[in-house]
């Protein structure tokens, strides 16, 4: 099957970014009008058109990524999960962001006036998935999801490393859009697969003057250029660009007092899913210098040496990943602790390194490769932890007896990172409302949000304040009579203003 852009509802064999962003404009003010319960039943026909195409989009994906069919299947699921969830953000009203300072006209000195804050949508998002998630972070992944039920219409950068997966995936939220009878702006795919012509393609459709915001999951490289375009523009937009990490993982003298073999296998499985092709891979593990971390490495080391690589996305990864292990391993007071077996075709070995020191190891390495760093005590630690740069998540092992270095590690993490976990692996993220799937540059280019979860719509919205404005003309949120600010539901619990 041959697979095309999809421009405002009709397929194109040209990713023609004009006409695209132009009816993206076009279709804006009747897209941003649609009544909340009506954006909410959108979303979830787009979801209900993904789970339609399922097999087609299930073969599609595990072909092109080399992921195995249930990891792709669960991603389905994720996909249409988070479309869901979105809708019932906008159903309850939760993304109004309904604020009210009534008039106070008997205040003295000065009278108050009649203050009202809602959030309305900024305008057509441009939306670059990444290569490791073909469904979830990419063309109907979170950034989209958000951005629509935000009210603004989408422009996706389809990925040239799935673009078969991509096109049914748009094709289905296509659908969508028509039997809404939305505007057909409301939704384009644009894809190149050709490399050189991609970069064109993404670079003009983020200075496209109709473009107001952008989402981005991919590397860092890419993010940063795309910032550096959108930042350069006439009018500069925002872009939450989610790039790099390398997710610490901080082991405390407690964790091993338990089955060090288990915890050792725990972390290499987390290390190797997936062919380490996780954003939060757990790439740096900081473990005591004593007996039991001795016995930790030792049999994390085993555990890598009977791991296969398994095909990685693409050619350029898998050779990425291999000179970046090559240039790790390069690097001064860099041992090998573990390396396991290369499967077949773009397969490379696992491996994890001890490392004596943090200068030069920590630059994400995409794929299953883990740095080990041993301390002395929670004193030498620390500032290994501060000297850190941002990350998507760190983890800690420990148990009750750690709790006065848990509780100052947990202090130095949280400057560095947007999710801190115990007593687990980072790999997996949870869709919800109190997730955040974020962090200070560089795994991200703003850290003040999330791309997975419900907090993920307020990247493409903003507030306006309506002063002393007629009834008539306050738009229904703000009205007194609305039902969002009277009382507002929050997964089910009812809350009086
Ligand atoms: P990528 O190579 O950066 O590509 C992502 C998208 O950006 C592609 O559509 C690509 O287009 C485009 N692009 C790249 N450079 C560009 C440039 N200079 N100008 C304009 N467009 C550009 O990333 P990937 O290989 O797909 O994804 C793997 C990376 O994503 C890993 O580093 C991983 O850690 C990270 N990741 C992060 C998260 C997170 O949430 N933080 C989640 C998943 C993955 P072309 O391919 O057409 O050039």
């Amino acid at each position: 099957m041959s697979y095309r852009s999809i421009i405002a509802g009709a397929d194109s064999e040209q990713p023609d970014v004009t006409t695209a962003t132009t009816a993206a404009a076009e279709a804006f003010a009747g897209y941003r009008a649609t009544t909340p319960e009506a954006r909410a039943d959108f979303l979830e026909a787009v979801a209900d058109e993904i789970e339609a195409s399922r097999p087609e989009i299930v073969e599609a994906a595990v072909a092109e990524s080399h992921l195995p069919e249930g990891r792709i299947s669960g991603e389905v699921g994720r996909t249409t999960g988070q479309l869901r969830m979105f809708a019932g953000v906008v159903r309850r009203g939760d993304h109004l962001g309904v604020r009210i300072d009534p008039a106070l006209p008997d205040r003295t000195p000065l009278p108050r006036a009649d203050i009202r804050q809602r959030q309305i949508p900024l305008g057509p998002v441009a939306v670059f998935g990444a290569s490791n998630f073909p469904l979830a972070f990419s063309t109907a992944g979170g950034d989209t999801a958000s951005a629509l039920a935000a009210g603004c219409p989408v422009v996706v950068k389809g990925h040239p490393a799935h673009p078969l997966t991509g096109y049914l995936v748009a094709q289905a939220v296509t659908r969508a859009v028509q039997n809404a009878g939305l505007p057909v702006g409301t939704f384009s795919y644009l894809l190149s697969t050709d490399f050189k012509a991609g970069i064109e393609l993404g670079q003009t459709l983020v200075v496209d003057p109709r473009i107001k915001a952008v989402g981005f999951t991919g590397s860092r490289g890419g993010g940063l250029a795309i910032a550096a375009a959108a930042a350069a523009r006439p009018e500069p937009i925002p872009v939450y660009a989610e790039m790099s990490s390398i997710n610490p993982v901080v082991v405390l003298s407690g964790a091993l007092d338990g089955d060090v073999d288990a915890l050792a296998t725990a972390y290499v499985g987390s290390l190797t899913l997936g062919a380490g092709q996780f954003c939060t891979n757990p790439g740096l593990l900081f473990l005591p210098k004593s007996e039991a971390g001795d016995a930790f490495l030792a049999a994390a080391g085993r555990a890598t040496a009977e791991a296969v690589g398994g095909t990685m996305l693409t050619s350029g990864i898998a050779s990425a990943y291999e000179k970046g292990i090559a240039t790790l391993r390069a690097t001064d007071g860099v041992t090998v602790v573990g390396e396991g077996k290369a499967g077949t075709e773009d397969a490379p070995a696992p491996q994890i390194v001890e490392a004596a020191r943090l200068d030069g190891v920590t630059d994400e390495i995409f794929g299953a490769s883990g740095v080990v760093i041993r301390y002395d005590s929670v004193e030498e630690l620390l500032p290994s932890l501060s000297s850190l740069e941002g990350q998507l998540t760190a983890t800690v092992h420990a148990t009750d007896a750690d709790d006065e270095a848990a509780a100052q590690v947990v202090s130095a993490l949280e400057l560095k990172v947007g999710r801190i976990l115990f007593n687990g692996w980072p790999t997996g993220v949870e869709v919800g409302h109190a997730m955040v799937h974020g962090g200070p540059f560089p795994a991200t280019s703003d850290s003040r949000t999330t791309s997975v979860g419900s907090l993920a719509i307020e990247r493409f919205q903003r507030p306006v304040a309506y002063q002393d404005v007629p009834t008539a003309l306050l738009p229904e949120a703000v009205r007194d009579d609305n039902p969002w600010h009277l009382a507002r539901r929050i997964d089910g619990e009812l809350q009086l203003p």
